[in-house]
């Protein structure tokens, strides 16, 4: 077994991450089965209680576990299949060590960071060998170089690849190679800086991924080799790319760097041509057709907080030969300007997943507005949710209807907590989590769009469809298009009398590959481009 861990250095939002995933895709390329892992030295134990401003999105794994955004690039990237794990934080070593400590386990040791804490993290990455039986372990440390809280993972990766031996292990560095526009230069101190404080700690990095926005040229790559210890043909330029993040193993690729992590790790494993992969690329690059998508929601503003979603707008528009452009409308700004002046022209809305009181009235009234002037609709998680309410209200004339997260008292709890869940105490991973097989209803768009009977999707939320309020529903026009047969919950509902009116209790957006766009966003984004072009 062989292991790669990749750290960043200078600054952080290198995309190491994508860099990590990217050379998974290359891996699996050549015959090699991969796994991904991320180590964040946050004392959170997880993500999930952390806001979209402070980390971004929350990604869930098939098991429920609530990880780090870059765990969806690994799995949209490669065909690896990821569990809680394949990331792990400082709080969950910490809660373990203590948890142990008070238990009596040390058996009267004291209870240091060496060896204890990079123990339990060297046993972490162990675990992961053998749990995904992988070719090649990836391992992405989270942070930069020079972080206090990053140096218990550092220690430990340095004595694991020694305890590993030589020709087992890979250390890689993404950096970044600033050009001052004033001074006209490409500057290679900040790398010499970070790969002298990789050294320090007594990890020689053999391979340096030099982030940066101009070609790096053949004296700086000099430069770089002999001030960092590595070799000329190691050191490897990522460029900004030009056009879309897909375009990044192709990149790489054309500098090597695949070849060279083979070399560095004697693995014998030809590359294949990657015409698919290239294929899809150009797919992005070059569509015939375009269309405008609305997502509604909170936290618009960030890059970050749906990340998910909107590689998966993405895949969904390579699948039907169009662009799609993302039209991130605040829900707050609808509840001020009215749904007319914000929303009209999309050719589809989605309402994707939240938490939380602020920009809901907006939310239900981009909803209203989807169904009234039968614009293709889309909703997830709280984006179905709102979609209930709205039809409640509005068709069924139940008045004040609401899901009691937003109003406790409300008349009509069409939306609401099961009876089991009403005791449950603290906010930590106590959601319905995870992967769950949903039945789908014969007869509805939904069955048609995935062309199966069963499915499974992962899920992260609280409230649930109020089945006191189903028939009433269903008379009025609202079709259960999915259930999860065991506790009989609505999983999804569409509309009968619209063109294109679905949402869902789960994250359609967990499961989705460039190159194999999820059913429900394939279906939405073709009815969209309809809308469109017939508006
Ligand atoms: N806030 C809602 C719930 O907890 C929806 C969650 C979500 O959209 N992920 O049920």
């Amino acid at each position: 077994m062989k292991y790669i861990f990749v750290t960043g250095g200078v600054i952080s939002s290198l995309g190491k991450g994508l860099t990590a995933a990217s050379l998974g895709t290359l891996l699996e390329n050549r015959g090699l089965s991969v796994t991904l892992a991320k180590f964040d030295p946050y004392l959170n134990v997880d993500p999930g209680t952390m806001s979209p401003f402070q980390h971004g999105e929350v990604y869930v794994t098939d098991d429920g576990a609530e990880t780090d955004l870059d765990l969806g690039h690994y799995e949209r990237f490669t065909n690896a299949t990821l569990s809680r794990l394949n990331n792990l934080t400082s709080g969950q070593v910490y809660a373990k060590i203590i948890e142990k400590e008070r238990r009596g386990d040390y058996l009267g040791k004291t209870v240091q960071v060496i060896p204890h804490v990079t123990d339990e993290i060297k046993g972490r990455i162990r675990e992961i060998a053998v749990k995904s039986g992988a070719d090649v372990v990836i391992i992405e440390i989270g942070g930069t170089i020079g972080d206090i809280e990053g140096l218990p993972f550092l220690e430990a990766i340095r004595q694991f690849a020694l305890e590993a031996g030589t020709g087992n292990s890979l250390f890689i560095h993404v950096t970044l190679v600033p050009y001052i526009r004033v001074a006209g230069e490409i500057k290679t101190k900040p790398t010499q800086q970070s790969v002298a404080k990789l050294r320090e700690i007594g990890i020689m990095p053999q391979i340096l991924i030099c982030r940066s926005e101009k070609v790096l040229g053949k004296e700086v790559r000099e430069k770089i080799s002999m001030f960092c210890n590595v070799a000329q043909d190691s050191v490897i330029e990522e460029l900004d790319v030009a056009h879309t993040i897909y375009e990044v193993p192709l990149d790489l690729r054309a500098e090597k760097f695949d070849e060279l992590v083979c070399r560095y790790l004697n693995l014998k494993a030809p590359a294949k041509k990657m015409t698919d992969w290239e294929k899809m690329v150009e797919r992005v690059i070059n569509p015939k057709h375009k269309v405008q998508i609305g997502v509604v929601g909170k936290y618009v503003q960030l890059q970050d907080a749906y990340k998910s979603l909107y590689e998966s707008l993405k895949h969904a528009g390579a699948a039907n030969d169009a662009a799609v452009e993302i039209v991130r409308v605040d829900a707050e700004i609808i509840e001020k300007n009215g749904a007319e002046k914000t929303l009209a022209g999309l050719g589809g809305i989605l309402v994707p997943g939240g938490f939380g009181n602020r920009g809901i009235e907006g939310k239900i009234m981009a909803a209203q507005y989807a169904r009234e002037k039968k614009i293709p609709y889309f909703g997830i998680c709280l984006g179905m949710q709102i979609a209930v309410v709205e039809f409640a209200r509005h068709v069924c004339g139940l008045k004040g209807a609401n899901s009691t997260e937003f109003d406790a008292q409300t008349p009509h709890p069409v939306v609401s907590l099961l009876e089991d869940q009403k005791t449950i105490k603290g906010l930590g991973g106590t959601m319905r989590l995870g992967a769950m097989p949903c039945k789908l209803t014969a007869g509805t768009k939904t069955r048609e769009l995935y062309g199966s009977d069963d499915i499974s999707e992962r899920h992260r939320h609280r409230y649930e469809f109020n089945n006191a309020y189903r028939d009433q529903l269903t008379k009025a026009g609202m079709n259960v298009a999915g259930v999860y047969a065991k506790y009989d919950l609505v999983e999804l509902i569409e509309l009968r009398d619209h063109p294109w009116f679905i949402a869902c209790q789960f994250h359609p957006e967990f499961k989705t590959k460039p190159n194999k766009a999820h059913p429900l966003f394939r279906g939405f984004i073709a009815a969209s481009l309809t809308r469109q072009n017939s508006a």
